[in-house]
C-alpha cells in the first residue's frame, strides 16, 4: 500500500495531487473548480470557511481571517479569533487547510495518508509542526518531501526524454518563502547536492513593498494622515482593516504588472479630519520592478554563492526551472539570465509542479500502516510468511525480483503473473528462495501477482502483497539534512559551551548515531535535579547562542534509581527520519536504564523585547570588534565588519518601530535576520581569534615545555604529555574555549613548576613590588618589600616566596 496522495501546503496556495497508475491527477476545488486552494481559514460566527470564500471575508472582517500562517509554523504564537472567542495555533489552521483539500478528491477513497512538502530550509521544529498538522487534519501517516525535490520530479517524470544525466538548480519563489537547490540526475536517481533559501523571502513582501512604499507615501499626499504604518500593522491600529485589503488590493495589482506596464490601486479611506477619500494611485511596472529589484538581488546572490560552494561553472548546468507564483514575474527571470548567465526553463506550471512531484514520490512510497481493513474475501488470509525485494521504480527494461520463504513456508510451487497478461512463469519449483527478472512495459506501473501453491498445485489461500513497480520514473536517491544538528555541550576548559556535531548538513536521511558522554554534574536519585541536554540546529561554527534550539534531552532525578554520579558515562542515540522527527534513546550505563523518547521538541518564542536586547548586544559585540580592527589598520576586516554593522542598525531601526501587538511575522523575519548575522559575524572573527588563541597557546606550551625538562618530576612529565595527546583534537575542534582551556592548564602547571626555582620567585618579587602607590595598605607593603631585600640578600627563597605571596594579596 502506497501513499498515493500529494499535497503542497503552501503560505498562499494549496494543492492536493494523486498519482495512479503513473499517471498524475490534480485535483479541483469542487466549488469553484480551480486547482489552488489559498491557504486562508476564516472563522464565522457558526462556521469555519476556507480558500476563496475565506479570502472575500478578508475585506469585511479581517481581524477573523487568517493567511500566511506557514510563516508561523513551529512558533508558539496563536491567532486569537474574536467570533469565536478562542486562539487558534498555525498548526490547526492549517490542519483546517489539509481537512478541506481532502474534500477535493472526488473519488470517495480514503485520504489517510499523503506526503506533504515542506521548503527545503524548514527546520526541525518547523517540519515537527507540518506533521502534527498533519496527524490533526486525520492522516494516519505523514511523509515530509522538501519541495525543491517535488519540483523536480515532477519536471524529470514528465520530460524524461532528454534528462537521464545532468544537473539543474530549481529556483522556487512563492508567497512567503524562496529555495535554490541543486539538483542532479544520475543512473535515473535524483540526487540534491546542495540547497540555501530563505524562510521569509517572497510574494508577499513584495505586496508589502507596494503597500509601504507606493500606497503610504500617496495617501500622506492625499490627506491629513499620522503615524500610517503603525496605524496599519499594529491590530488596534486604526487603519488595521483597510491594511489586509490593501495587500490584496497590492498583489493583485502585481499579478497585473506581470502582463502590464501600469495599473491602478483603488480604495476609500477616512482621513483624521473625516474627508471619505476616494484613492487611485497608479503603479508602472517600472516603479514596481525599482522596488523589488533589492529582494530580487537576494536570491540571485543565493545562487551565487551556491555555485561558488560547490564550484559549478553556469556551463555546467542544464537551465533553472522556474517554481513558485513569484517567478511569473518577468524582472525575475530577467535577472537570472542578465546576472548569472544562465538559461530559465518554464516548462512546468510553477503552481502546481509541486504536489505534481509529491504524488510522484506518494506513489512509490510503501506506507508503514495499512488503513482500513481490507473487506476482499481474502482478509481472513493470513499473510504469507515471506519477504520480498525488489526496486519499487526503475529506468530499466526489466527488474531482479526476490522473495525469502520463512522455514514455516508450506508452499512448494509459485507462479508469478503480471496483471496484464504479458508475463507469466508458469508453475515453477521453490528452491530455498524465489528469483525472477520481471519484464517491465515502458511508462507505465507495472502490477505482478505472485501465487503460491501446495504439493497438488493448489493454490494456498495466503495473502501475498501486490508487486508495483513504475516504470520510466525517476526516484529520489534521499532528501539531503539541511542544516547541521549539534549537541551543546560543557566545555570543561572554558566553564562555557560549545557545539558537537550529531549529524551534518546535507548527510541523507534517514540518519542513526550513538554517541557516548560523560556527565558533568551528579544528579540525585529522587531529586529535583536534572540532567538537561540542549540539541541545536545550525553551524557546528558558530556560537551556541546564535543557533537554533530545537529541543532537549531531559531525565530528571525523579527517574532513575540510583544517583547519577558526575563523570559517568551516558549513551545517547539519535535517530532522525526522512521527515524529520527525532528521536532520543538515552542509555545511563551508571544504573543500567534505557529511556525511550528523552526528547522535547521546543518551540519557537520570539519576544520583541528579548530581540530588541539581542540585537543590542549584538551590534556591541560588533562595534568593539570594529575598534579593535580599526586601531589595528586592519581595514579589510573593519570593513567587512562596518557591513555587517549598517545591517544590524538597520535592524535595531526596524525592531524599534515593532508595537508588542504586532499583526505581521516581522518579528519571526528580524530574528532570523538576528541569527544570520550573527552567525555571520561568528565566522569572520572566528578565524582572527583563533590566530590569537593558538598563538598564546604555542607561547605556553613552550615555556610549560622548558619548565618539564629543566625540573619536573618524571609524574610531571607523565602529566605533560597527556596534556600533548589532547592537543591535535583541541587544536584541529577550531573551538577557540577548548584552546584556551588547554593553554590554561599548560600556564598551570608551569606555573607550578616553576613555583619551586628561585628565579622565578625573584622574577615574581620584582614585579609585586612594582606597585608603589597602588597597594591596599602601603605601609604593610612597604614593610613586606624590606622584608623581601633582606630574604633576597640571604639567599633565603623560602621566605621570600611567603613575602611574594603577602605582596600580591595587597595588589
Ligand atoms: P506558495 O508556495 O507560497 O503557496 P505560490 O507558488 O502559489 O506560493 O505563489 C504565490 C505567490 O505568487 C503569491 O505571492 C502571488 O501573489 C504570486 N503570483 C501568482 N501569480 C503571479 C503573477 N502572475 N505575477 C506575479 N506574482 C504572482
Ligand atoms: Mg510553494
Amino acid at each position: 500500500m502506497t501513499f498515493d496522495f500529494g499535497i503542497d501546503l503552501g503560505t498562499t496556495n494549496s494543492v492536493i495531487a494523486r498519482c495512479k497508475e503513473g499517471k498524475v491527477e490534480v485535483f479541483k476545488n469542487p466549488v469553484g473548480h480551480k486547482e489552488t486552494l489559498p491557504s486562508v481559514v476564516a472563522f464565522r460566527k457558526d462556521r469555519i470557511l476556507i480558500g476563496d470564500k475565506a479570502k472575500e471575508y478578508l475585506e469585511r472582517d479581517a481581524s477573523n481571517v487568517f493567511g500566511s500562517f506557514k510563516r508561523k509554523m513551529g512558533s508558539s504564537e496563536s491567532f486569537w479569533v474574536m467570533n469565536l472567542e478562542k486562539t487558534f495555533s498555525p498548526i490547526e489552521l492549517s490542519a483546517c487547510v489539509l481537512r478541506e483539500l481532502k474534500n477535493f478528491v472526488y473519488t470517495g477513497e480514503a485520504v489517510d495518508a499523503a506526503v506533504i512538502t515542506i521548503p527545503a530550509s524548514f527546520d526541525t521544529v518547523q517540519s515537527n509542526a507540518t506533521l502534527k498538522a498533519g496527524t490533526e487534519a486525520g492522516f494516519k501517516e505523514v511523509l515530509l518531501l522538501q519541495e525543491p525535490i517535488a519540483a523536480s520530479l515532477a519536471y524529470a517524470n514528465q520530460q524524461q526524454s532528454d534528462l537521464s544525466e545532468g544537473q539543474w538548480l530549481v529556483y522556487d519563489l512563492g508567497g512567503g518563502t524562496f529555495d535554490v537547490a541543486l539538483v542532479k540526475i544520475a543512473d535515473g536517481e535524483m540526487h540534491v547536492l546542495d540547497h540555501q533559501g530563505d524562510n521569509f523571502l517572497g510574494g508577499l513582501d513584495f505586496d508589502q513593498l507596494i503597500v509601504d512604499q507606493l500606497v503610504v507615501p500617496y495617501l500622506y499626499g492625499k490627506g491629513k494622515f499620522e503615524n500610517l504604518e503603525t496605524e496599519f500593522r499594529s491590530a488596534k491600529g486604526r487603519y488595521n482593516n483597510l491594511y489586509f485589503k490593501l495587500l490584496i488590493l497590492a498583489e493583485e495589482a502585481k499579478i497585473a504588472l506581470s502582463n502590464a506596464v501600469e495599473t491602478e490601486i483603488e480604495f476609500e479611506i477616512e482621513d483624521l479630519e473625516g474627508t471619505l477619500l476616494e484613492i487611485s494611485c497608479t503603479i508602472t511596472r517600472q516603479q514596481f520592478e525599482e522596488l523589488i529589484q533589492p529582494t530580487v538581488s537576494r536570491t540571485i546572490s543565493m545562487i551565487a554563492q551556491m555555485m561558488e560552494r560547490n564550484q559549478i561553472h553556469p556551463s555546467s548546468l542544464r537551465f533553472v526551472l522556474m517554481v513558485g507564483g513569484s517567478t511569473l514575474i518577468p524582472l525575475v527571470r530577467q535577472m537570472i539570465t542578465r546576472e548569472l548567465g544562465l538559461s530559465v526553463n518554464c516548462g512546468i506550471d510553477p503552481t502546481t509542479a509541486v504536489a505534481i512531484g509529491a504524488a510522484y514520490y506518494a506513489a512509490g512510497r510503501k506506507r508503514k500502516q495499512t488503513s482500513a481493513p481490507d473487506t476482499t474475501k481474502n482478509s481472513a488470509a493470513a499473510m504469507a510468511p515471506l519477504k520480498m525485494a525488489y526496486q519499487r521504480s526503475s529506468q530499466a527494461t526489466e527488474e531482479y525480483f526476490v522473495a525469502l520463504p520463512d522455514t514455516s513456508f508450506q508452499a512448494v510451487y509459485y507462479r508469478l503473473i503480471r496483471k496484464d497478461g504479458g508475463f507469466d512463469t508458469g508453475i515453477k519449483k521453490i528452491n530455498d528462495r524465489i528469483e525472477e527478472m520481471l519484464p517491465l512495459l515502458k511508462e507505465s506501473v507495472n502490477v505482478f501477482q505472485l501465487l503460491v501453491l501446495d504439493a497438488h498445485q493448489q493454490v494456498l489461500p495466503l495473502q501475498v502483497p501486490g508487486i508495483e513497480i513504475v516504470q520510466g520514473k525517476f526516484s529520489v536517491l534521499g532528501q539531503p539534512l539541511p542544516n547541521d544538528i549539534c549537541l551543546e555541550v560543557d566545555d570543561p576548559w572554558s566553564g562555557g559551551t560549545r557545539l558537537e556535531v550529531i549529524f551534518e548538513k546535507n548527510a541523507l536521511l534517514p540518519l542513526r548515531r550513538v554517541v557516548t558522554k560523560e556527565i558533568l554534574r551528579t544528579v540525585r536519585k529522587g531529586s529535583d535535579e536534572a540532567l538537561i541536554i540542549h540539541i541545536l540546529e545550525g553551524s557546528r561554527f558558530s556560537n551556541p547562542a546564535t543557533n537554533l534550539p530545537i529541543g532537549s534531552v531531559q531525565i530528571s532525578g525523579n527517574t532513575i534509581s540510583r544517583d547519577l554520579l558526575k563523570g559517568s558515562d551516558i549513551e545517547l542515540s539519535f535517530e532522525m527520519s526522512e521527515s524529520r522527527e527525532l528521536l532520543v534513546t538515552t542509555y545511563l550505563l551508571m544504573t543500567d536504564q534505557e529511556f525511550q523518547n528523552t526528547f522535547n521538541p521546543s518551540e519557537r518564542t520570539v519576544s520583541i523585547l528579548k530581540l530588541k536586547d539581542e540585537i543590542t548586544e549584538l551590534n556591541y559585540r560588533i562595534q568593539s570588534e570594529y575598534n579593535e580592527a580599526t586601531s589595528k589598520e586592519e581595514y579589510e576586516m573593519a570593513g567587512q565588519l562596518k557591513q555587517i554593522k549598517t545591517d544590524v542598525e538597520l535592524l535595531h531601526l526596524q525592531a524599534e518601530r515593532l508595537s508588542s501587538d504586532d499583526v505581521t511575522d516581522w518579528r519571526y523575519q528580524l530574528d532570523d535576520a538576528k541569527r544570520k548575522l550573527a552567525s555571520t559575524f561568528d565566522l569572520l572573527t572566528r578565524d582572527k581569534h583563533l590566530v590569537e588563541v593558538k598563538s598564546v597557546y604555542f607561547s605556553a606550551k613552550s615555556s610549560c615545555q622548558f619548565s618539564v625538562e629543566q625540573h619536573g618530576s618524571d609524574e610531571d612529565k607523565r602529566a605533560f604529555s597527556e596534556l600533548m595527546n589532547r592537543e591535535k583534537e583541541v587544536l584541529s575542534s577550531g573551538s577557540k574555549f577548548a584552546i584556551e582551556g588547554l593553554t590554561d592548564k599548560l600556564q598551570q602547571m608551569r606555573h607550578r613548576l616553576d613555583w619551586k626555582t628561585p628565579e622565578y620567585i625573584i622574577f615574581l618579587y620584582y614585579h609585586f613590588s612594582g606597585f608603589e602607590g597602588s597597594y591596599s595598605n602601603e605601609s604593610k607593603a612597604k614593610d613586606l618589600i624590606l622584608k623581601g631585600e633582606k630574604a633576597l640578600e640571604r639567599q633565603n627563597y623560602d621566605e621570600l616566596r611567603v613575602v611574594v605571596i603577602q605582596l600580591s594579596h595587597l595588589v
